[in-house]
């Protein structure tokens, strides 16, 4: 039997991190993937979606060239050709992950990893061994959901995972489900001409972001086209004799589509890994319980990224790696959850970390926000990128910066200097303090600090001034 110091099941962002960070901390490391390293973000999740995103954008670029006083003929694509795009970037990342894996060592076994006592894991597929280890980290992900009122035909009724390998588009698409992986999918197929209606139970689309971000998004999607119907909750999807789908709703109502993409979360892969065998219990949503240094209640077992369900993003499940190859590696490392950035990548783009005016106020914050537009801004303007917005939250009586929200143009990138400030508890006078480049959107955040105070310098002067002006030193 093959011996290793930490062996690691699933080689998605959270296990293929933490393998890299235990081989560098000298260890001996094997990695047990079934399918592809690289796991769902890289393979059928962000990286294939960010890349159709990468094309719409171009698209909307091109086709809006006349203002930037640019002569462009005829304006068309191939969706065949940006499917191949897509797959030729996600097939470089990967090569580029399978030569880190190599380059640091680390032993790849091909197959289902599942455990026989806590320290011996079977592995069957392609590789078929038992392996002993000293500590394992659990990074099995997650897959989407099924219902059984509307299961997966993958013909027109689709998962995420099986409309990206589609390479025609459909004249009508209905999203259940207005979480983040309908609203990214609702935002790419519109742009590329489809006929699009988003079907979502709660009464806001993207509600975990927050009110202000949700009303944001559907006004906009409003304006490109896309049909945005809250407080509906589909019971049932039915094949029509002529073609085409029929979806139900309550009270009799219908509506007719070619394609129906399933996006109503995600379940977690904790049935099939002998999780028995080990004495580990998972909770009623089937998610691993662990504690700040992702150790689960078994010894040398730890658990990260989706199987976790603390927060189910590539980049938390990257991070959780990290913490957990610190610590079955005999050094210290804790997992905090305050400043998780949260980016949904529509038209326009959102970004959040921290928290909401709504849940800081809940928190019992003295908590007050600064908006900014971004139409005020000359390099939103010279970039015709006037719509969205940045706001801060901050508590009046310390000035700390409790979250932010940003809808608009970059919204991903912007998000990080809210999070490096949120995360090292920095104040409203940390952020009017630091001198921010002009031309740029990023003085929306200064601004946004500066309208908080009740001092802007771009928008008319506040009438009721904040008390958090001589407050918030840095
Ligand atoms: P989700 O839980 O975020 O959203 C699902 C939505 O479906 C909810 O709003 C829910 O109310 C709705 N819903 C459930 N049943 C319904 C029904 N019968 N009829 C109508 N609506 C119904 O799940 P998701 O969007 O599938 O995303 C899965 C996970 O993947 C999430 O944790 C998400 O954060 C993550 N993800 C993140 C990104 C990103 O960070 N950019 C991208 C994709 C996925």
């Amino acid at each position: 039997m093959k011996r290793f110091d930490v062996a690691v099941i699933g080689g998605g962002p959270g296990g293929y991190v933490a393998a890299i960070q235990a081989a560098q901390n000298k260890r001996s490391v094997v990695l047990i993937e079934a399918g592809q390293l690289g796991g769902t973000c890289l393979n059928r999740g962000c990286i294939p979606t960010k890349t159709l995103v990468a094309s719409t954008d171009q698209l909307r670029n091109i086709q809006r060239a006349s203002a930037f006083g640019i002569k462009v003929k005829e304006v068309s694509f191939d969706y065949a050709a940006m499917h191949g795009h897509m797959d030729d970037v996600v097939s470089g990342v990967r090569s580029g992950l399978e030569g880190l894996i190599a380059a640091n060592k680390i032993t790849v076994l091909r197959g289902h990893g599942k455990f026989v006592s806590p320290t011996e894991i079977k592995v069957i597929g392609e590789d078929n061994e038992v392996v002993f280890a000293k500590n394992t980290i659990i990074a099995t992900g997650s897959e989407p959901r099924n219902i059984p009122a509307f299961p997966f035909d993958h013909k027109s009724i689709l998962s995420s995972t099986s409309i990206l390998e589609k390479e025609n588009l459909p004249k009508k698409l209905i999203v259940i489900g207005g979480g983040v992986v309908g609203c990214e999918f609702a935002s790419i197929y519109s742009q590329l001409g489809v006929e699009v209606e988003i079907l979502e139970a709660l009464p806001h689309i993207i509600a975990p972001e927050g009110e202000d971000l949700s009303e944001a998004l559907k006004a906009a999607f409003t304006k490109q086209g896309i049909t945005v119907s809250t407080n509906m909750m589909v019971e049932g999807v039915d094949q029509l004799s002529k073609g085409g789908l029929r979806v139900r709703l309550g009270k009799g109502e219908h509506r007719d589509t070619d394609w129906v993409l399933v996006a109503v979360g995600r379940q977690l892969n904790t049935d099939k890994i002998g999780l028995d065998k080990v004495g580990i219990n998972v909770d009623s949503n089937g998610a691993i319980p662990v504690n700040s240094t992702m150790a689960t209640t078994v010894p040398n077992i730890y658990a990260i990224g989706d199987v976790t369900a603390k927060c189910m993003l590539a980049h938390v499940a990257s991070h959780q790696g990290l913490v957990a190859a610190m610590n079955a590696t005999g050094r210290h490392a804790e997992m905090h959850y305050d400043a998780i950035p949260s980016v949904v990548f529509t038209h326009p783009e959102l970004a959040s970390v921290g928290r909401t005016l709504k849940q800081a106020k809940e928190d019992g914050f003295d908590a007050i926000i600064g908006k900014f537009p971004f139409q005020v801004l000359g390099k939103s303007q010279a970039t015709l990128e006037t719509e969205g917005f940045a706001q801060i939250v901050l508590d009046q009586q310390t000035g700390q910066l409790l979250g932010a929200q940003v809808c608009g143009h970059e919204a991903a990138t912007l998000i990080a200097e809210m999070t490096l400030a949120i995360h090292n508890e920095l104040t409203l006078g940390c952020l009017t303090e630091t001198v921010h480049a002009h031309p740029t959107i990023s003085e929306a955040w200064l601004e946004a600090a500066m309208l908080a105070q009740g001092n802007p310098i771009h928008l008319p002067p506040k009438r009721s001034k904040s008390r958090v002006k001589e407050l918030a030193p840095c």
